[in-house]
């Protein structure tokens, strides 16, 4: 036992509630399975829902393919799955003897999600918390995702249950925090954060959404929730990636199933960050 370490520690730092310098967080870890070479995990995190994390998501995976690397999104918002609809795939996901065959999208990025294994695309998921992380781990592991420079993981909103077991379970290489503008959002961003800094994730920075609006007729922006993620991301020391505005065009491509054909670069210098961040 370490100096630093508490007076009857087992070792086991899973059941235990201490925070102790020496703690293992890294224990709960689990591997992909071993047909998979992933090189790097980025997990899309937000303290809550509806800010457009799946779209950020979304967006990301496709700059990034665009600049040629091999992308995967798996999809852990199990109770709010919107991945398969954005780039829309309808294929189910085959399993076999060794693993599940994740979709692939038309330009081929790699997706793994709940709605892909459901019999009806709008039956909900009831599942109690440890069901739905069994269900991620799942993802993680038996996924046949082959070779990829790129996992997103769009992670289910919040602090609870789900998003720790990804931030236990699965290596994450760091973290990007979607958000919208509004203060009582900004102070969820803290939340996330800490969770992060808890866990000795890194946290790559934020991506403000849904910042601003462009009138068609004008040609204006207005700041219609306000602007407070300057503020926030210095006050936690990390940088602002990128800000996307309420984009109807966007919003339309969700809807129809072909977000890969969008052509704006609001998000060109957040995945730039990311190659950066986990080159370095
Ligand atoms: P979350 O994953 O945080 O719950 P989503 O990415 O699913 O949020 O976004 C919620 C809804 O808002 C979706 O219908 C999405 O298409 C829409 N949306 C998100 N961001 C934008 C944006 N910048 N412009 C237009 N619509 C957006």
């Amino acid at each position: 036992m370490s100096e630093t370490q508490n007076k009857g520690c087992s070792g086991n730092c899973g059941s235990c509630s201490q925070s102790c310098s020496d703690r293992k967080t890294q224990s709960l870890i689990e591997p992909t399975a071993e047909f998979n070479n992933i090189k790097h995990v980025i997990g899309i995190v937000s303290g809550k829902g509806g800010v457009g994390k799946s779209m950020v998501t979304s967006m990301l995976a496709v700059l990034l393919q665009r600049k040629g690397y091999k992308v995967g999104i798996l999809d852990a918002d199990i109770t709010g799955p919107s991945i398969p609809k954005t780039f829309g795939v309808t294929d189910r996901a085959l399993q076999n003897a060794i693993g599940i065959l994740p979709a692939e999208t038309k330009t081929g990025i790699k997706v793994m999600s709940i709605n892909l294994m459901l019999e009806e695309n709008d039956s909900p998921v009831v599942w109690r918390g440890p069901v739905i992380a069994g269900a991620v781990k799942q993802f993680w592991h038996d996924t046949i995702w082959g070779d990829l420079d790129y996992l997103l993981i769009d992670c289910p909103p919040g602090t609870g249950d789900v998003p720790l077991t990804v931030f236990q379970s699965i290596p994450l290489d760091g973290t990007v925090i979607v958000t919208s503008p509004q203060d009582l959002v900004s102070l969820i961003v803290k939340k996330a954060y800490n969770m992060a800094q808890l866990m000795k994730i890194p946290v790559y920075g934020i991506v403000e959404n849904m910042s601003y609006v462009v009138c068609p007729d004008c040609g204006k922006s207005f700041n219609i929730f306000g602007s407070g993620s300057e503020s926030i991301a210095e006050e936690l020391g990390i940088p602002l990636l990128g800000k996307m505005p309420i984009d109807v065009s966007l919003a339309q491509m969700v809807d129809n199933g072909e977000f890969e054909r969008f052509e704006c670069d609001y998000l060109v210098s957040a995945a730039e960050k990311i190659i950066e961040n986990t080159n370095s």
